[in-house]
């Protein structure tokens, strides 16, 4: 069995998932009709204390809801350089909503408040674009699975407020960060205006993001899901894997995140790394000394069937999921030295 770091996308459902997919009720949700998929979105939005949730085919369609929900056609959007909004989702910023961009320089994928009241237009000017949302992203991928501070969401809130800017949360993986940082899911309901949530990354479902927020906003993103071609019909199978992964696969995410650190203790003792970003969930991003055959190494790794990806000329990353076990871990120090 191959040991495939690639991505937490790419976990097998479950016996027990599978069962709960068999079992479910459907119905057609674009009447509002499938009884497994109105349980999730209401189990989603009580688990963040918000009024309502919508069930969607992808994280990338419930950010780009969001975006398309919050803004309009020339309206300025405020997020990281490394944000999955921007880098991949496709141009969908300008595609789906017609904005514009400004990209701030953060911490491993992390923004402040500062950033915020530094790259925020004066509306008064014509020139300038109107700055309307924030989006931040908990754990941030790119960052190398990086977490925010309290502090610092609570402190981007209050500026954004301030300054009449909506916020949005891209959380693909906000249960490592709650897993790692200890937070309840509610504190995040109550300082964002929009979150969206990933069933399909680390939490093991095959398929499915919610996006959760008031009333009158998802109101909004229904239409909008329509018009994106998102409304589906009997898809509460998919729902139901969504219920089980969010019963049964949140406390777990420690053991990734123990994997990953394991991993990142394995690479420090190799001489062809360079420097590991510190690991804070489940994601490794490592640096290779310039003269390492860093090619050569990942066609090795593949050939005796571990699997990961270059990220950059210098740069692999590997992620830990429900389908990688410590065992696997522990023969890597073995796999690594047959791939040198
Ligand atoms: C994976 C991911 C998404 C959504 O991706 P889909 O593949 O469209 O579900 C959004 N944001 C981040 C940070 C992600 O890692």
């Amino acid at each position: 069995m191959n040991i495939d770091l690639r991505s937490d996308t790419v976990t097998q459902p479950t016996k027990g998932m599978l069962e709960a997919m068999q079992r479910a009720p459907v119905g057609d949700d674009v009447f509002g009709e499938d009884p497994t998929i109105n349980r999730l979105e209401e189990m989603a939005a009580n688990m963040f204390g918000m009024e309502k949730a919508i069930f969607c085919p992808s994280g990338t369609m419930t950010n780009q809801i969001a975006i398309k929900c919050h803004t309009h056609p020339g309206d300025e959007v405020i997020c990281d350089e490394l944000s999955h909004v921007y880098q991949y989702e496709g141009g969908g910023i300008a595609f789906n909503a017609g904005a514009s961009v400004r990209l701030l320089h953060g911490d491993r994928g992390r923004i402040n408040q500062d950033h915020i009241k530094g790259a925020v237009n004066n509306p008064d000017d014509v020139h300038k674009p109107i700055s309307r949302l924030v989006v931040v992203e908990n754990t941030a991928n790119r960052g190398g699975g990086s977490c925010y501070e309290w502090a610092d969401l609570a402190g981007m809130s209050e500026t954004c407020k301030q300054l009449g800017l909506s916020y949005h949360l891209d959380g693909a993986r906000l249960f490592n960060a709650i897993v790692a940082k200890g937070n309840d899911a509610k504190q995040y309901g109550e300082i964002f205006d929009s979150i969206s949530i990933c069933l399909s990354k680390g939490l093991g479902a095959p398929v499915g993001s919610l996006l959760i927020g008031n009333a009158d906003f998802i109101k909004k993103a229904r239409r909008v899901r329509k018009a994106f071609g998102g409304g589906m019909r009997q898809a509460g199978s998919l729902a139901a894997a969504g219920i089980y992964a969010l019963e049964h696969h949140i406390d777990r995410l420690k053991t990734d995140h123990q994997n990953a650190k394991s991993i990142e203790g394995i690479l420090q003792k190799q001489p062809f790394v360079k420097e590991i970003l510190s690991v804070e969930t489940n994601i490794v991003i490592a640096e290779c000394e310039p003269t390492f055959d860093f090619k050569g190494f990942i066609e090795k790794m593949k050939q005796q069937g571990v699997l990961f990806f270059a990220i950059s000329p210098t740069r692999f990353r590997m992620v830990t999921h429900l389908d990688v076990s410590s065992e696997m871990i522990e023969q890597l120090p073995e796999k690594i030295k047959n791939s040198l």
